[in-house]
């Protein structure tokens, strides 16, 4: 049997590109500089593929960049029209599918779905609004937990899990009924530090950390005021070439 190779080497976006056998996708992208959208991907975190904004293509075919790992040869599209459309059709679906006043949300200016919509300067989607009717669970006391935001990533099924290494997080009902909800046996183990980071895990408003506290970052101050979703990533590439 043949060692396993240190490196394979894949283009992305006609750059020549070395990587480590299993490394996915959109992380080697990043490295180098090349921003891919996510949105239920969390850096270090195992991938789960759900939400398909990732989608590049792969020796032509689409394939999630966050669960695919790379292989000698590859040749990675990031780009095109029909890929930019298809991430801006899955973000107006999820604008739709759900109830997200930005105004009146929390989250603005932290919340990565708001500012991927910038990004791809969405004004209005092409889908008819479906206004569900969603709970608001203000049950728990550490945190906030608003079904009508809830983009089904799973981040905070897959990133809080108590001492014992029982997740906290888990899904409930099936199809439309689909929910997040939080385990009544090992919820009573959240301590305020998993509050905190479920709340910054999720990628928009649907949890809310620290109940009787709100808006405390200013206009102006929040994370995509100061810059765009993916800059960080580009402006790495911008360093290396100059
Ligand atoms: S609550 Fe937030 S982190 Fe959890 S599945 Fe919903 S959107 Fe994702």
């Amino acid at each position: 049997m043949g060692k396993e190779k240190e490196y394979v080497t894949i283009t992305i976006d006609d750059q020549e590109i070395q990587a480590r056998p299993g490394e996915f996708i959109v992380d080697v992208a990043r490295r180098h500089g090349i921003y891919i959208p996510v949105l239920c991907n969390l850096k270090g975190v195992k991938p789960a593929g759900s939400c398909r904004i990732c989608t590049v293509l792969v020796n032509g075919r689409p394939m999630t960049s966050c669960t695919t790992p790379v292989a000698d040869g590859m040749e990675i599209t990031t780009r095109s029209p029909e890929l930019e459309d298809f991430r801006r059709s899955v973000i107006e679906i999820l604008f739709v599918e759900g109830n997200h006043f930005c105004p009146a949300c929390e989250k603005s200016g932290n919340c990565e779905l708001q500012a991927l919509a910038y990004r791809f300067e969405i004004m209005v989607p092409r889908y008819p609004y479906q206004f569900p009717h969603r709970e608001i669970d203000a049950s728990w006391p550490l945190l906030l937990k608003d079904h009508n935001r809830c983009v089904l990533c799973k981040r905070c099924i897959r990133t809080i899990f108590d001492k014992e290494g029982h997740p906290i997080f888990a899904f409930r009902n099936r199809g439309h009924e689909l929910e997040i909800t939080i385990d009544p046996e090992y919820g009573k183990n959240m301590t305020d530090e998993m509050a905190r980071q479920a709340a910054e895990n999720c990628p928009v408003g649907a949890l809310l950390y620290r109940k009787k506290h709100g808006f405390e970052i200013p206009i102006g101050k929040r994370k995509y005021d100061k810059e765009p979703i993916g800059s960080d990533v580009e402006k790495r590439k911008k360093e290396k070439v100059s």
